[in-house]
């Protein structure tokens, strides 16, 4: 390669690294509370040449130029899908603005004239026990979105696919998205249907039964909203405490030989501040040198959930070779960094793991790995129904009008809950990020049965299973795809089956 060539490769990678440096910075001050909003505009203009119209050019030129399946061709393509993000960003900010503003300041007026944030709904309907009212205030939600946000929503979808398909790097914007993420969406969405009937008798079985003991209702007329209260259920937060919380999941690390803060790289931020947001979050401002787990403890087996898989992602960035260049740090396929945070997380699944640290009693045991394997079947059948309705979505096969219509009857027949037209255009993760999820689902699962045979069923408390995690996992930071490392970790593909059988082992 010409000097001229990597001079400028260099040059990209430093003003980039600059820029996602002093936005996670940012990002991170405003959501743990030590500035009151996220000042993101001076950011952008400081920044501005990172990803302006020259850099774009620059990256899609050695994109074309660099023989497939090269490093330099890796390179280029996770520095041009993150260039095509911010493009995509940029041009749909005002869009984008007034979907927030109108977020933040919508009213639903329920059947009795009660006020509801929009904000809120959610939480509300998940947490009325009311069958009666929890649908009125979610059909009041539905009523309004209709006629208000989801008009936006399409709006910004539509002039999504104007600006993809304006940089004519594929034919529109599914074609797009593949070369842009290095692998086929066709094979994942095929598998996500072969998924659905493969456990559609299993899911005939367990729905019902949960229906009855959860909400007393039938199949026949369980809601989106219905789902929503079911899966709050409430019943084993006890047995998560927020004191022990954070001394759990640190000692549950050591005990696999993982220094918890990654030798001091990894910051804690557990102090109590207004404005800092309740959910833990991950933000990794220098990788691997600064990564900050910011946390409120409350409590509660999904708060738990969160710190866990907040730090699978923390413990990820903090152990990534540093002398990675920038994109195989900060960029690439996301359902590898979603995999550790997930491999993490499901330790909350596993038998071993909740009798060692959690509070469950040894009769709860049963009937709460028996509702966390409904739960992960529910959500799995409701990720995979959304991949298949997003790929219809983006393909641009069935037309707008129609998109309504058959959000409903896809989700609707995954899930056994009616789904309500109106949150067509508003449940769609952005940019294919479901399938990045569906096989970080695939992955963790497969890398737990990995680990199982490699360290023993309980690999989460031997000590040679963590250094072994940080030499072949994270350490790669995130230059492979999750099928690469799949096979070069496990010598396996991805699929769904080890998903079905965990799944299985929990129904029992
Ligand atoms: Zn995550």
């Amino acid at each position: 390669m010409p000097r001229r060539m990597e001079d400028g490769l260099d040059a990209l990678r430093e003003r980039g690294e600059a820029f996602l440096v002093e936005l996670s910075r940012e990002y991170y001050e405003a959501h743990a509370g030590f500035k009151g909003e996220a000042q993101l505009q001076p950011i952008f203009a400081r920044h501005a040449r990172a990803f302006d119209d020259e850099a774009l050019a620059q990256v899609q030129e050695r994109f074309r130029d660099a023989a497939p399946g090269s490093e330099a061709h890796r390179s280029a393509r996770m520095l041009l899908d993150w260039l095509v993000e911010s493009r995509c960003g940029r041009e749909l900010a005002a869009l984008e603005e007034r979907e927030i503003a109108w977020e933040a300041s919508a009213v639903i007026r329920g059947n009795d004239g009660a006020e509801e944030p929009y904000q809120r709904a959610s939480i509300t309907i998940a947490n009325t026990r009311d069958k009666k009212e929890r649908q009125a205030l979610d059909d009041a939600r539905a009523t309004l979105v209709a006629a208000e946000l989801a008009p936006l929503k399409r709006e910004r979808l539509e002039r999504e696919h104007e600006v993809v398909a304006s940089l004519g790097i594929a034919d529109g914007y599914v074609a797009t998205w593949e070369a842009l993420s290095g692998f086929p969406i066709g094979p994942l969405r095929d598998a996500c249907g072969q998924f659905l009937r493969d456990t559609q008798a299993m899911w005939d079985d367990v729905l019902p039964a949960f229906l009855k003991r959860g909400l007393k209702l039938t199949a026949s007329e369980a809601t989106r909203a219905d789902a929503l209260a079911l899966m709050r259920a409430p019943e084993f937060d006890a047995a998560f405490p927020a004191v022990s919380m954070e001394y759990e999941v640190r000692w549950a690390v050591s005990e696999m030989g993982v220094s918890p803060d990654a030798h001091g790289r990894v910051i804690f931020d557990t102090g109590d501040r207004p404005g800092k947001r309740a959910r833990a979050f991950c933000s990794p401002v220098r990788i691997p040198d600064e990564v900050y787990l910011v946390l409120r403890p409350h409590g509660g087996q999904n708060d738990w959930m969160t710190l866990m898989h907040e730090l699978g992602h923390a413990l990820h960035f903090a152990n990534m070779e540093r002398a990675l260049p920038f994109e195989f740090r900060w960029l690439g396929d996301n359902s590898v960094t979603e995999g550790y945070a997930m491999l993490f997380d499901h330790r909350l699944k596993d038998r071993g793991w909740l009798a060692r640290h959690s509070d469950l009693s040894k009769s709860d045991m049963p009937t709460y790995l028996r509702t966390a394997g409904f739960e992960e079947l529910q959500f799995l059948r409701r990720y995979c129904a959304k991949l298949i309705y997003e790929v219809e979505l983006h393909s641009g096969t069935t037309p707008w009008h129609a998109l309504p219509d058959l959000y409903v009857e896809t989700l609707t027949t995954a899930t056994g809950f009616r789904y309500q037209a109106a949150d067509a255009f508003l449940d769609v993760d952005p940019r294919f990020y479901a399938a990045r999820y569906l096989r970080a689902w695939q992955l963790q699962a497969l890398l737990n049965e990995s680990l199982c045979e490699r360290f023993n069923e309980d690999w989460w408390r031997n000590p040679h299973a963590g250094p072994w995690i940080e030499a072949e996992l994270f350490g790669h930071g995130q230059r492979e795809l999750a099928t690469e490392q799949a096979a070069r970790v496990t010598g396996r593909e991805l699929s769904f089956a080890p998903l079905i059988r965990s799944i299985e082992g929990m129904l029992q």
